[in-house]
C-alpha cells in the first residue's frame, strides 16, 4: 500500500513531513495512518543529527487533516474498545511530543478534531489566511469528546475560556482568530506560507526567534490568566459555562459536558493522568446511542452534499442576478439571503409600503448580525445596496432566477408568475415558495414548465436551513440542480421532495399539531403538553409552535391537508373556529395558547373559553397518550411520505424534520426514534390507538410490514 507520509530531510536542518492520504480528498487520522506514523517515528527518534526542526504540512490544498476516520466512531460498540483507540491514539501523540528535535506544523486548511490535536502535539503551528483554514473540536457535534489529548493540551495552551469555547461548542476559529488566541504561532499570507514558514522554522533555532513566539504566546493568555489563575475565577468559569450549556441544550447533549468534567476534573493533573480521564470519558460517551444518532445525522449531511441532484457533467450556471415577488414574511428575508452573498436582487410588490417593511425586514436580520457578529454600519450598507424594491412588474432588472412569495393562493400565483415569464429572458428561472399549493397546477400557467421549481424556504429563511426543493411534471434536470446549487451557495440544504401537499415537513408536521389541538380539546393542560415536549427534546411544545406560526397561518395550513388527504387529517374543531377569535391567533396578537404580552408567558386563560375541557383532565389522559398520540400519527405520515417515495430516504426525511421543525437531531430524526422506539411496538401502539380514537391512528402498510419483518426504517 502506498504511504501516507512522505519524509524529506534537507540541508539546512529543517525536515519536511508531508501528509497525503493516497486516494482521499482529505487527510485522516485513520488507524492505519496513526500505525504508520508510528513506525515512522522510531526512525525520526534517532534523527536527532540530522534534523533541528521537523515542518509538517499536508499535501491536500485547503485541508490539513480534517479529523479521525468517522467510519471508525461509527463502528465502536463498547466503552474498553473506545478507550482503546483513544488510547492508542494518545501513546503515538506522547511520543511524538517527545521527539528530538522541534515540531512545527503548517494549517494551510482545515484543522479539526483530531487533526487539530494532532497539530496540539507539535512544538509550534503556523496558519495562513487561507479562507479554508479553520481549526475546532467538533467532536460534541459527535456525541463525543477529543480523545486524542485535546481537551489537556488546547487549555493548557490557550487558557480555558477559549479552550471550552471551542471543545464546548463544536464551532470553528479562522487562522486570524487562531493567532489571536495563541493557538497558533505564527499568521502568514497563504501565497508566502511555504518561505515564510520555513523562516519561522530557522528564526525558532535562534534565542531571539523562540523568545519572541513564547512572547506572543503569553501575550495572548494574559487576559483569560486573571481569571483563571484562581479558584474562585475558575469556579466563576465552570459555573457560567455550565448554565449556558444548560440553557443552549436542555440537558439533552451530554458530551459538552462530559468535556467540562474532564477540563475541570483535571486541573493541575499530569499530562498522564489527565489522558486517563479523557479517554475514559471517550469511552463512556462513544458507544451511547446518542452518539450513533450524530454520527449517522453526520453521514446524511455528507450524503446531501454530494448528491447527484448538485452533480452534473456540464459546468454549472451562475444565477447572478434575482428578483424576489411578494415582499411580505418570507420575500423581504429571502431578498437578504441574496443580498448577503453579493447578488443584485430586485423586491417586488404591489404597494410600495410593503415593499418598505421587506427592506426594512432584510435591514433587521443585518442589525442582529451587526449585534452578534460586529458588522460595521458601512458593510451593512454595502449589503443593502444589493436589495433594489419596485412596485413595477417591468423593472425586475434581467434577473437569472425569479422566485415567487407572494399570498398563498392558486390564481394569484398562476397569475403573477405567467405575467414574470413574459417579462424576463426565455432562460430566467421561475421558483415559488408555496408552502402547500401544486407546483403542476402552477406549471400548468406557464408556457417554460421545464424552467420552473418548487423552492420552500422556512421560516424565517434567513436562519432556517433547509429549503425543500420540488420537482414540477417538467422541471428539467437543468433547472433542478441549478437550484439546488443556489440554494447551497445561500447557505441552505436542498432536499428534493415531491409535488404533493404540504411537500414533506408541513404533511409530517401537521398530524403532530393536529393532534396536540384534540388533546387539549379532550382536557390536557396546555402548559404540561408542551412540557412533554420540550422534555423530549423538540425546541417548543406544539401549543408554543402554534403561537409562534400563527393559529390563522396553522389553520390555513390544516384546512389544504385535510381537502387533499381527508379523513385522517381532520382539521380540529379549535382551526375551524379561529375567524371567531381574531385576537387570539398567536404571538402576532399577543394573545393564543399563551400571553405574549410579558416577558413571562402564561397560559392563556380566555383560550378556555375556546377548549372548554383544556386542563380539566391532566390525571385522565396519561402521559404515554400525551406523548404519543401526536408523535406516532407523525411516524404514520412519515411512513407514507416513504411509501410515496415523497423523499428519497428515511435518513433525508429525518434530515428535513431536524432542519424544517428543529425535531431533535440527538434522537437522529423522527424515522430513527421510531426505530429506536421499535417498529413492531409503534405497530401495536397505533393499532391500540385506532381503536380507542379513531381511524387516523391505522398503521400504513409499510409500518405493518417492517414489523412482521422486525425491520426498521434504515434497514430499508
Ligand atoms: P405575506 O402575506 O406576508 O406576503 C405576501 C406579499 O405578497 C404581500 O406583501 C402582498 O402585498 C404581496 N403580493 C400580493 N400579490 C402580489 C403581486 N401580484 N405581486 C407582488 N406581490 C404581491 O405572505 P408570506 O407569509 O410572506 O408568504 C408568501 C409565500 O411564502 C406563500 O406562498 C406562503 O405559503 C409561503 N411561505 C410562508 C411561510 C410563513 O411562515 N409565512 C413559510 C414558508 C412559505
Amino acid at each position: 500500500m502506498s504511504k501516507a507520509w512522505t519524509l524529506a530531510t534537507h540541508e539546512n536542518g529543517i525536515a519536511d513531513l508531508i501528509l497525503d492520504l493516497p486516494g482521499e480528498k482529505v487527510n485522516k487520522l485513520s488507524t492505519a495512518v496513526i500505525e504508520e506514523l508510528r513506525e515512522l517515528m522510531e526512525q525520526l527518534s534517532g534523527m536527532a543529527e540530522e534534523i533541528d526542526v521537523l515542518l509538517v504540512s499536508s499535501g491536500k490544498p485547503g485541508n490539513f487533516i480534517a479529523g479521525a476516520d468517522i467510519t471508525e466512531i461509527q463502528s465502536i460498540s463498547t466503552s474498553p474498545e473506545a478507550e482503546a483507540k483513544a488510547a492508542a491514539g494518545q501513546e503515538v501523540l506522547n511520543h511524538w511530543v517527545e521527539l528530538p528535535f522541534l515540531t512545527v506544523c503548517l494549517i494551510d486548511g482545515a484543522a479539526l478534531g483530531g487533526g487539530l490535536e494532532f497539530a496540539l502535539a507539535c512544538d509550534y503551528r503556523v496558519v495562513t489566511d487561507n479562507p479554508k483554514a479553520k481549526l475546532g473540536f467538533p467532536e460534541v457535534n459527535l456525541g463525543i469528546i477529543p480523545g486524542f489529548g485535546g481537551t489537556q493540551r488546547l487549555p493548557h495552551l490557550v487558557g480555558k475560556i477559549d479552550a471550552l469555547d471551542l471543545i464546548l461548542t463544536g464551532k470553528h476559529i479562522n487562522g486570524k482568530r487562531s493567532y489571536k488566541i495563541g493557538l497558533a504561532d505564527a499568521y502568514l499570507p497563504q501565497a508566502f506560507a511555504n518561505e515564510q514558514t520555513r523562516e519561522f522554522c530557522l528564526g525558532l533555532l535562534t534565542p531571539e526567534g523562540s523568545a519572541a513566539a513564547h512572547k506572543h504566546r503569553k501575550r495572548a493568555r494574559r487576559n483569560s490568566l486573571l481569571l483563571e489563575s484562581t479558584p474562585l475565577g475558575r469556579a466563576i468559569i465552570y459555573k457560567r459555562t455550565e448554565l449556558e450549556l444548560r440553557r443552549k441544550t436542555g440537558g439533552h447533549y451530554p458530551a459538552p459536558f462530559a468535556a467540562l468534567r474532564v477540563i475541570r476534573k483535571t486541573h493541575r493533573m499530569g499530562m498522564r493522568a489527565g489522558l486517563k480521564v479523557e479517554r475514559h470519558e471517550f469511552g463512556r460517551l462513544a458507544p451511547k446511542a446518542i452518539s450513533k444518532n450524530l454520527v449517522q445525522l453526520f453521514f446524511t449531511a455528507e450524503a446531501l452534499k454530494h448528491h447527484p441532484v448538485t452533480r452534473g457533467d456540464e459546468a454549472p450556471r451562475e444565477l447572478e442576478r434575482a428578483a424576489v415577488l411578494g415582499a411580505g414574511v418570507m420575500g423581504g428575508r429571502i431578498a437578504w439571503l441574496f443580498s448577503n452573498k453579493s447578488i443584485p436582487v430586485v423586491l417586488r410588490d404591489i404597494n410600495w409600503e410593503a415593499v418598505q417593511q421587506g427592506c426594512n425586514a432584510a435591514f433587521t436580520v443585518y442589525k442582529e448580525l451587526a449585534r452578534r457578529k460586529s458588522l460595521s454600519g458601512r458593510e451593512i450598507d454595502n449589503a443593502m445596496q444589493f436589495i433594489t424594491g419596485t412596485t413595477d412588474p417591468r423593472a425586475l432588472g434581467l434577473p437569472d432566477i425569479v422566485i415567487e412569495a407572494v399570498v398563498e393562493d392558486l390564481e394569484t400565483k398562476k397569475r403573477v408568475l405567467s405575467e414574470a415569464e413574459q417579462l424576463v429572458e426565455p432562460d430566467t428561472i421561475l421558483a415559488t415558495n408555496t408552502s402547500s399549493l401544486s407546483v403542476a397546477e402552477m406549471s400548468a400557467a406557464l408556457t417554460r414548465p421545464d424552467r420552473f421549481v418548487g423552492l420552500h424556504f422556512f421560516n424565517p429563511p434567513n436562519r432556517m436551513p433547509l429549503v425543500e426543493l420540488v420537482r414540477g411534471p417538467h422541471t428539467s434536470d437543468e433547472t433542478l440542480r441549478t437550484v439546488a446549487l443556489l440554494a447551497l451557495k445561500l447557505g441552505k440544504t436542498p432536499i428534493v421532495v415531491k409535488d404533493c401537499p404540504g411537500f414533506l415537513v408541513n404533511r409530517v408536521l401537521m398530524p403532530y399539531l393536529n393532534e396536540s389541538v384534540t388533546l387539549l380539546e379532550e382536557g390536557a393542560d396546555i402548559r404540561h403538553l408542551d412540557q412533554i415536549f420540550k422534555q423530549f427534546g423538540m425546541p417548543m411544545g406544539p401549543c408554543l409552535l402554534l403561537d409562534e406560526i400563527g393559529i390563522d397561518v396553522g389553520s390555513k395550513v390544516a384546512g389544504i391537508l385535510a381537502q387533499a388527504y381527508g379523513e385522517r387529517m381532520q382539521v380540529s374543531p379549535l382551526f375551524q373556529d379561529v375567524k371567531q377569535h381574531p385576537e387570539m391567533l398567536g404571538k402576532k396578537t399577543k394573545a393564543g395558547f399563551y400571553l405574549h404580552d410579558a416577558k413571562k408567558l402564561r397560559p392563556n386563560p380566555s383560550m378556555q373559553a375556546v377548549l372548554p375541557a383544556t386542563g380539566s383532565a391532566k390525571a385522565r389522559i396519561d402521559e404515554d397518550q400525551l406523548k404519543l398520540r401526536p408523535l406516532l400519527l407523525m411516524v404514520n405520515e412519515a411512513a407514507r411520505c416513504i411509501e410515496e417515495e415523497v423523499v428519497e430516504s428515511p435518513a433525508f426525511l429525518d434530515m428535513a424534520l431536524i432542519m424544517g421543525t428543529g425535531f431533535p437531531a440527538f434522537r437522529g430524526g423522527l424515522l430513527r426514534w421510531a426505530d429506536t422506539y421499535g417498529v413492531e411496538q409503534i405497530h401495536a401502539k397505533l393499532d391500540e390507538f385506532a381503536q380507542q380514537h379513531g381511524p387516523r391512528f391505522a398503521p400504513v402498510r409499510l409500518i405493518t410490514e417492517l414489523s412482521e419483518r422486525g425491520a426498521g426504517f434504515y434497514d430499508l
